[in-house]
């Protein structure tokens, strides 16, 4: 078989088009603290990036404070948006089902959240038991703790691990992880020029627009 054993997807993003909603409620909760911040600052800012890390950059920058009520109250919206519009990115359930290599899921998220993505939007089947969570990690994307924890989870030494991710923060943590990147600009949220700039920044191995060429691109990396 060509190209690299495992293939590693982030989740927001990538499996399932979530970031325009879960920014959305995101800057609902931080404007209810009283500050109010553009679409693109918060992208550049949280994308990718764990509720844990955000509250921190939150309190450092912005000095506001997230409560656990506040999260507790964010989650619960954010759960029911998820329930009520969430839908897979386009072309992932022709990508997986064209894979012939092992594949797992590493996300900044927790993981019934992750579980809940995935549930509602047909791909939880695919990843039962494979879906590792930031929570599970001592440090979160960017730093490289995830995607060595999936690959030794799933039995791959990074050099034939391949990571698939829409964010700089996640791209940095391949990369850490010396693991091979595909940045994904095919979701809602990834299709300005900047963002695609910011991903192409990093190198890459492949930019991605079209999910559906992922079984094929694999083959060449
Ligand atoms: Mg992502």
């Amino acid at each position: 078989m060509a190209g690299p054993a495992l293939v590693v997807f982030d989740c927001d993003g990538v499996l399932v088009d979530s970031e325009p909603l879960s920014m959305r409620v995101l800057l609902q909760t931080i404007e209810a603290k009283g500050v109010t911040l553009d679409l693109a600052t918060a992208y550049a800012r949280f994308l990718g990036r764990s509720l844990a890390s955000i509250c921190r950059d939150l309190g450092e920058t912005d000095g506001i404070t997230l409560d656990e009520a506040d999260l507790e109250d964010l989650r619960r919206r954010l759960y029911a948006t998820f329930r009520a519009e969430l839908r897979p990115t386009s072309g992932i359930h022709e990508a997986i089902a064209g894979l012939d290599r092992p594949f797992c899921v590493a996300s900044s998220s927790q993981p019934e959240r992750i579980e809940l993505s995935l549930r509602t939007t047909g791909l939880w089947t695919y990843f039962e038991g494979r879906a590792f969570s930031a929570t599970m990690v001592a440090r979160g994307k960017p730093a490289p703790d995830l995607f060595e924890h999936a690959a030794r989870a799933m039995g791959h030494g990074p050099e034939h691990c391949v990571v698939v991710e829409d964010s700089p923060a996640g791209l940095l943590a391949a990369e850490a992880a010396g693991m091979r990147t595909v940045a994904y600009v095919g979701a809602s949220h990834a299709k300005s020029p900047t963002h695609r700039s910011a991903l192409e920044r990093l190198a890459p191995d492949i930019v991605l627009d079209d999910m559906r060429r992922l079984p094929e691109i694999l083959k060449r990396l």
